[in-house]
Protein backbone atom coordinates (compact mmCIF):
# COMPACT_ATOMS: atom_id res chain seq x y z
CA UNK A 1 0.00 0.00 0.00
CA UNK A 2 1.70 3.33 -1.15
CA UNK A 3 3.14 5.45 1.52
CA UNK A 4 2.78 3.38 4.95
CA UNK A 5 4.44 4.72 8.30
CA UNK A 6 7.80 2.61 7.08
CA UNK A 7 10.49 2.91 9.90
CA UNK A 8 12.31 5.55 8.70
CA UNK A 9 10.76 8.40 6.23
CA UNK A 10 13.49 8.79 4.04
CA UNK A 11 14.83 12.00 2.62
CA UNK A 12 15.72 12.24 -0.92
CA UNK A 13 18.31 14.68 -1.92
CA UNK A 14 20.50 15.31 -4.71
CA UNK A 15 23.50 17.72 -4.66
CA UNK A 16 24.43 18.59 -7.88
CA UNK A 17 25.84 21.65 -8.90
CA UNK A 18 25.51 23.20 -12.00
CA UNK A 19 28.15 25.50 -13.45
CA UNK A 20 25.22 26.81 -16.15
CA UNK A 21 23.55 28.21 -13.45
CA UNK A 22 25.14 31.58 -11.83
CA UNK A 23 21.80 32.63 -9.62
CA UNK A 24 17.92 30.46 -8.79
CA UNK A 25 16.88 32.54 -11.74
CA UNK A 26 18.67 31.03 -13.72
CA UNK A 27 18.28 26.93 -12.22
CA UNK A 28 17.43 25.10 -9.56
CA UNK A 29 21.25 24.08 -8.89
CA UNK A 30 23.56 27.53 -8.91
CA UNK A 31 27.14 26.76 -8.23
CA UNK A 32 28.20 29.34 -6.19
CA UNK A 33 26.94 31.46 -3.43
CA UNK A 34 26.46 35.14 -3.95
CA UNK A 35 29.30 37.25 -1.89
CA UNK A 36 28.11 38.80 1.61
CA UNK A 37 28.92 40.90 4.18
CA UNK A 38 27.52 38.95 7.16
CA UNK A 39 26.44 35.19 7.52
CA UNK A 40 22.47 35.30 6.35
CA UNK A 41 21.13 32.63 4.55
CA UNK A 42 18.18 34.28 2.58
CA UNK A 43 15.99 31.81 1.43
CA UNK A 44 11.93 32.12 0.17
CA UNK A 45 9.58 30.35 2.16
CA UNK A 46 6.41 29.15 -0.02
CA UNK A 47 3.57 26.92 0.62
CA UNK A 48 2.04 25.34 -2.44
CA UNK A 49 -1.54 24.40 -2.52
CA UNK A 50 -4.44 25.74 -0.65
CA UNK A 51 -3.91 24.32 2.51
CA UNK A 52 -2.30 27.53 4.85
CA UNK A 53 -3.52 30.62 4.66
CA UNK A 54 -1.18 33.77 5.61
CA UNK A 55 -1.73 33.38 8.96
CA UNK A 56 -0.31 29.74 8.72
CA UNK A 57 2.18 30.71 6.78
CA UNK A 58 3.81 33.55 8.81
CA UNK A 59 3.13 31.77 12.27
CA UNK A 60 5.71 28.81 10.07
CA UNK A 61 7.95 31.70 9.23
CA UNK A 62 8.84 32.83 12.48
CA UNK A 63 9.46 29.76 14.15
CA UNK A 64 11.66 28.70 11.32
CA UNK A 65 13.56 32.08 11.11
CA UNK A 66 14.05 31.46 15.21
CA UNK A 67 14.60 27.74 15.42
CA UNK A 68 17.20 27.84 12.52
CA UNK A 69 19.33 30.39 14.21
CA UNK A 70 19.23 28.31 17.30
CA UNK A 71 19.91 25.22 15.36
CA UNK A 72 23.24 26.98 14.24
CA UNK A 73 24.47 27.80 17.70
CA UNK A 74 23.29 31.52 16.23
CA UNK A 75 26.51 31.26 13.87
CA UNK A 76 23.75 31.52 10.71
CA UNK A 77 20.62 33.86 10.43
CA UNK A 78 18.06 32.75 8.34
CA UNK A 79 16.51 35.76 6.55
CA UNK A 80 13.09 34.73 4.70
CA UNK A 81 13.26 37.67 1.84
CA UNK A 82 9.97 36.40 0.58
CA UNK A 83 6.94 34.15 1.94
CA UNK A 84 4.31 33.34 -0.94
CA UNK A 85 0.67 31.18 -0.72
CA UNK A 86 1.30 29.45 -4.77
CA UNK A 87 -2.13 27.67 -5.74
CA UNK A 88 -1.56 24.16 -7.13
CA UNK A 89 -0.58 24.77 -11.27
CA UNK A 90 -2.97 21.57 -11.81
CA UNK A 91 -6.70 21.32 -10.25
CA UNK A 92 -8.05 18.36 -9.70
CA UNK A 93 -11.21 19.75 -11.69
CA UNK A 94 -9.73 19.86 -14.68
CA UNK A 95 -8.94 15.80 -14.60
CA UNK A 96 -12.77 14.41 -13.42
CA UNK A 97 -11.82 10.79 -14.82
CA UNK A 98 -9.09 10.65 -11.81
CA UNK A 99 -10.31 8.37 -9.15
CA UNK A 100 -8.99 6.58 -5.65
CA UNK A 101 -10.73 3.25 -5.11
CA UNK A 102 -11.41 4.48 -1.78
CA UNK A 103 -10.84 7.82 -1.19
CA UNK A 104 -13.78 10.39 -2.67
CA UNK A 105 -12.93 13.90 -0.80
CA UNK A 106 -11.71 16.34 -3.64
CA UNK A 107 -9.23 17.80 -1.06
CA UNK A 108 -7.91 14.26 -1.05
CA UNK A 109 -7.96 14.05 -4.54
CA UNK A 110 -6.43 17.07 -4.77
CA UNK A 111 -3.57 15.96 -2.83
CA UNK A 112 -3.32 12.78 -3.93
CA UNK A 113 -3.19 13.43 -8.24
CA UNK A 114 0.12 14.74 -7.39
CA UNK A 115 1.40 11.21 -6.05
CA UNK A 116 0.08 9.98 -9.13
CA UNK A 117 0.89 12.51 -11.88
CA UNK A 118 3.43 14.97 -10.43
CA UNK A 119 5.67 12.95 -7.49
CA UNK A 120 8.71 14.18 -7.57
CA UNK A 121 9.38 16.28 -10.08
CA UNK A 122 7.24 18.60 -7.55
CA UNK A 123 9.95 20.73 -6.98
CA UNK A 124 10.12 21.58 -10.28
CA UNK A 125 6.73 22.56 -10.79
CA UNK A 126 6.97 24.61 -7.54
CA UNK A 127 10.14 26.10 -8.61
CA UNK A 128 8.60 27.28 -11.97
CA UNK A 129 5.89 28.22 -10.76
CA UNK A 130 7.76 30.62 -7.81
CA UNK A 131 9.38 31.91 -10.97
CA UNK A 132 6.50 33.64 -12.05
CA UNK A 133 5.45 34.91 -8.62
CA UNK A 134 5.46 38.68 -9.07
CA UNK A 135 7.84 39.38 -5.48
CA UNK A 136 10.05 36.00 -5.78
CA UNK A 137 10.66 36.74 -9.15
CA UNK A 138 12.53 39.77 -8.25
CA UNK A 139 14.72 38.48 -6.04
CA UNK A 140 15.54 35.40 -7.41
CA UNK A 141 18.89 36.69 -7.62
CA UNK A 142 19.77 37.09 -4.17
CA UNK A 143 17.84 33.92 -2.95
CA UNK A 144 20.10 31.42 -1.36
CA UNK A 145 17.05 28.65 -1.34
CA UNK A 146 13.39 28.11 -2.46
CA UNK A 147 11.74 26.02 0.98
CA UNK A 148 8.38 24.73 0.18
CA UNK A 149 5.98 23.36 2.06
CA UNK A 150 3.05 21.68 0.01
CA UNK A 151 -0.21 19.41 0.28
CA UNK A 152 1.19 17.79 -3.07
CA UNK A 153 2.34 14.32 -2.27
CA UNK A 154 5.24 12.46 -2.87
CA UNK A 155 7.27 9.23 -1.58
CA UNK A 156 8.58 10.29 2.14
CA UNK A 157 8.99 13.73 4.52
CA UNK A 158 10.76 15.80 2.42
CA UNK A 159 13.73 16.22 0.01
CA UNK A 160 16.04 18.56 -1.44
CA UNK A 161 17.51 19.10 -5.34
CA UNK A 162 20.84 21.59 -4.87
CA UNK A 163 19.18 24.40 -3.45
CA UNK A 164 15.04 23.83 -3.59
CA UNK A 165 13.56 21.75 -0.64
CA UNK A 166 10.43 20.59 0.35
CA UNK A 167 8.25 19.05 2.95
CA UNK A 168 4.55 17.87 3.09
CA UNK A 169 1.69 19.43 5.13
CA UNK A 170 -0.79 17.60 5.50
CA UNK A 171 0.47 14.09 4.96
CA UNK A 172 -1.88 11.28 3.23
CA UNK A 173 -1.14 8.11 4.97
CA UNK A 174 -2.38 4.50 3.34
CA UNK A 175 -5.08 5.57 1.02
CA UNK A 176 -5.10 2.81 -0.68
CA UNK A 177 -6.68 0.34 2.22
CA UNK A 178 -10.32 -0.21 2.34
CA UNK A 179 -10.58 2.19 4.94
CA UNK A 180 -9.15 5.33 3.06
CA UNK A 181 -6.31 5.66 5.16
CA UNK A 182 -6.23 8.78 6.84
CA UNK A 183 -4.98 12.72 6.31
CA UNK A 184 -2.37 13.30 9.16
CA UNK A 185 -2.02 17.46 9.78
CA UNK A 186 1.85 17.81 10.62
CA UNK A 187 2.07 20.63 13.57
CA UNK A 188 3.80 24.13 13.11
CA UNK A 189 7.07 22.52 15.16
CA UNK A 190 7.56 19.05 12.99
CA UNK A 191 7.30 21.58 9.79
CA UNK A 192 9.72 23.50 10.69
CA UNK A 193 12.16 20.15 12.47
CA UNK A 194 11.86 19.11 8.72
CA UNK A 195 12.40 22.20 6.70
CA UNK A 196 15.64 22.87 8.58
CA UNK A 197 16.57 19.54 8.06
CA UNK A 198 15.85 19.88 4.52
CA UNK A 199 17.32 23.72 4.34
CA UNK A 200 20.95 21.66 5.67
CA UNK A 201 20.59 20.02 2.02
CA UNK A 202 20.07 22.84 0.15
CA UNK A 203 23.35 24.10 2.35
CA UNK A 204 25.09 21.13 0.71
CA UNK A 205 24.93 18.71 4.15
CA UNK A 206 24.75 15.27 4.07
CA UNK A 207 22.85 13.03 6.86
CA UNK A 208 24.26 12.51 9.97
CA UNK A 209 24.83 9.64 11.67
CA UNK A 210 23.66 7.70 8.26
CA UNK A 211 25.57 4.56 9.09
CA UNK A 212 22.88 3.84 11.56
CA UNK A 213 20.21 3.46 8.62
CA UNK A 214 21.89 1.70 6.23
CA UNK A 215 19.28 -0.85 3.97
CA UNK A 216 18.75 -3.83 5.62
CA UNK A 217 19.43 -2.83 9.09
CA UNK A 218 17.10 -4.25 11.74
CA UNK A 219 14.94 -1.25 13.99
CA UNK A 220 16.84 -3.09 16.68
CA UNK A 221 20.46 -2.39 15.10
CA UNK A 222 19.57 1.01 13.81
CA UNK A 223 18.70 1.58 17.27
CA UNK A 224 21.88 0.31 19.13
CA UNK A 225 23.90 2.25 16.18
CA UNK A 226 21.98 5.57 17.35
CA UNK A 227 22.83 5.10 20.95
CA UNK A 228 26.81 5.03 20.46
CA UNK A 229 26.74 7.89 17.78
CA UNK A 230 27.63 11.34 18.68
CA UNK A 231 25.46 12.93 15.54
CA UNK A 232 22.54 11.01 16.94
CA UNK A 233 20.67 14.30 17.48
CA UNK A 234 21.70 16.18 14.80
CA UNK A 235 18.87 17.37 13.00
CA UNK A 236 20.18 15.94 9.91
CA UNK A 237 20.20 12.86 11.28
CA UNK A 238 17.35 9.72 11.02
CA UNK A 239 18.21 8.60 14.63
CA UNK A 240 16.48 12.01 16.09
CA UNK A 241 12.94 11.05 17.07
CA UNK A 242 10.61 13.39 14.92
CA UNK A 243 7.41 12.69 17.68
CA UNK A 244 9.69 14.32 20.41
CA UNK A 245 9.37 17.34 18.35
CA UNK A 246 7.27 20.03 19.99
CA UNK A 247 6.35 23.95 21.06
CA UNK A 248 9.12 22.97 23.53
CA UNK A 249 11.41 20.91 22.00
CA UNK A 250 13.61 20.97 18.64
CA UNK A 251 16.54 19.03 16.81
CA UNK A 252 19.66 21.44 16.09
CA UNK A 253 22.88 20.82 14.00
CA UNK A 254 25.21 19.25 16.48
CA UNK A 255 28.96 19.55 16.86
CA UNK A 256 29.88 18.42 13.51
CA UNK A 257 28.01 19.33 11.37
CA UNK A 258 28.39 23.20 12.85
CA UNK A 259 31.99 22.97 12.23
CA UNK A 260 30.94 22.20 8.56
CA UNK A 261 28.76 25.11 8.74
CA UNK A 262 31.11 27.59 10.66
CA UNK A 263 34.43 26.71 8.94
CA UNK A 264 33.27 25.29 5.26
CA UNK A 265 29.73 27.12 4.25
CA UNK A 266 30.17 30.72 6.03
CA UNK A 267 33.65 31.13 4.55
CA UNK A 268 32.01 30.26 1.11
CA UNK A 269 29.28 32.56 2.01
CA UNK A 270 31.63 35.51 2.49
CA UNK A 271 34.23 35.10 -0.12
CA UNK A 272 31.21 33.86 -2.70
CA UNK A 273 32.54 30.51 -2.80
CA UNK A 274 31.55 26.97 -4.28
CA UNK A 275 28.33 25.61 -2.65
CA UNK A 276 29.45 22.02 -2.89
CA UNK A 277 31.95 23.14 -0.16
CA UNK A 278 35.26 20.49 -0.31
CA UNK A 279 36.54 18.04 2.18
CA UNK A 280 33.37 18.09 3.97
CA UNK A 281 33.67 16.39 7.44
CA UNK A 282 31.45 12.99 7.47
CA UNK A 283 29.29 13.46 10.93
CA UNK A 284 28.92 10.08 12.05
ZN1 LIG B 1 17.50 14.31 4.31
Amino acid sequence: MKKFFFLFLLCGFSVFAQEKDRTLADGMNPMFYKKRTTPILNIALVYYGDFYNEADLARVQTMLEERFFASTDQALKLNIMVSAIIPFKNNILDFPDYRQDYVTDITRLQRLWYYDNVGAKILTEVYEQAKLHPEIKLQLNDLDALAIITGAQFDGLGFASGRVAVTENPMEIAWGLPDGGLVEFITDARVVDELTHEIGHAMFLDHAASHCSLPGMSYQESMACCALSPAKNDVMSYCRDRNSVNENHFYKYEACNLRIIREKIIPAMLSGGAWNVANREKCL
